[in-house]
């Protein structure tokens, strides 16, 4: 038997939650968010669940480009654009959109002997203050764009800074009011929303929405469980128990016996620790799911493996079953527990973790 942990993707969670985002936002087309290997659960993978998207996103170009000799045909967009000129003849081989973000862009695709039909989405910071034209450099942008002989499509768009925050959030009405007061009387095409405006804030929906956390069905908001949401976990971490110690009251667990045992209880000892992406962060208590039955990790996370407290799940022994996170076991409440989000959990997956479908 190989190590006996994978990654289960659900393809059928994911395209349940795209249709989630298809109620919230049923007159705008759909960017799927894909970068980070889809949020780590595989890029073609996840694009063939969602391969009804009206577009894709993500940063990396040679994964624009697999996707393209995939066989989609939708918008396939560069979040961060290119980085060097190179970039952009295979951007206008492959027909890329790309995010013009900033004046060096603007330069390199002036000094570009493109001819093709290139769609940019036009950045605007609004207030994020991570990418972005100002909306006093704005005006001139467009311009140059507008002027551009390869330049055939142009989408204005912008992020929000805290969308994921407690309701009543004034920040994006301030970014909304930015935006729109740049954006009026363009007649331009809009993409602002990620998933937390997408499920909060209707009024950001606009022409394309740009979901990412909430396909894999996590939550974007601290304060609301994905399952109120309606959203499916799309990963599943499984493992098994490998090993089990009784213990003595007093007895110390793992490295730095950063846990002690008050009374005799019994451990076991999962096929599971950083190495595979669970957080080494994640303290005494965190939650995991044994035999399907919720209990908490005790002591430090090691490399390859971690502890469970058995005292409340009997029947557990070697080979019962264990969820590190997903389908019974959130992953927000993993992550929460942690200090961390969900979004870092799912795309650090090591390299080494099976996935299956
Ligand atoms: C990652 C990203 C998204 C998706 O954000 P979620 O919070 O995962 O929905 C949308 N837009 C941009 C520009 C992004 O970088």
């Amino acid at each position: 038997m190989p190590r006996p942990i994978q990654a289960l993707i659900d393809l059928s969670a994911l395209e349940h939650n795209l249709s989630v985002v298809r109620r919230h936002a049923p007159h705008s087309r759909v960017m799927a968010v894909i970068k980070a290997d889809a949020y780590g659960h595989g890029l073609l993978r996840a694009a063939e669940a969602l391969a009804r998207a009206d577009g894709f996103a993500m940063l990396e170009l040679d994964a624009a480009v697999r996707l393209r000799e995939a066989g989609y045909r939708q918008v396939i967009l560069l979040l961060e654009g290119f980085f060097d000129p190179d970039e952009l003849a295979l951007i206008e081989q492959y027909h890329l959109s790309a995010v013009i973000h900033h004046s060096e862009q603007l330069a390199m695709l002036s000094a570009s002997r493109l001819r093709g039909e290139l769609s940019v989405f036009l950045k605007l910071n609004t207030g994020m203050n991570r990418l972005g034209f100002t909306p006093e450099e704005f005006p001139a942008v467009l311009e140059t764009l507008k002027a551009h002989p390869a330049v055939k499509q142009i989408t204005l768009m912008t992020h929000f800074a805290s969308a994921d925050e407690p309701c009543r959030n004034d920040s994006i009405g301030v970014q909304l009011q930015r935006f729109n007061a740049v954006a009026n009387g363009r007649h331009l095409p809009r993409s602002l929303a990620n998933s937390a405006a997408i499920l909060r804030f209707p009024e950001t929906h606009a022409d394309w929405v740009r979901p990412g956390i909430m396909l894999y069905g996590a939550s974007p908001f601290m304060d609301t469980a994905a399952s109120e949401l309606d959203l499916l976990p799309a990963m599943t971490v499984l493992s098994k128990i490998i090993a089990v110690q009784t213990l003595k009251a007093g007895d110390g667990v793992g490295y730095g016996h950063t846990f002690r045992t008050s009374r005799s209880m019994r451990v076991g000892v999962v096929a599971g620790g950083y190495a595979d992406g669970y957080p080494r962060h994640a303290p005494t208590g965190t939650p995991v799911m044994v035999n399907g039955k919720r209990t908490r990790v005790v002591g430090r996370i090691s490399m390859d493996m971690l502890h469970v407290d058995l005292s409340e799940i009997g029947d557990a022994g070697v080979g019962s079953p264990v969820t590190l996170w997903g389908k019974g076991m959130p992953v927000d409440e993993v992550a929460q527990s942690a200090g961390t989000v969900s979004y870092e959990l799912l795309c650090a997956l090591a390299p080494r973790m099976q996935k299956l479908t």
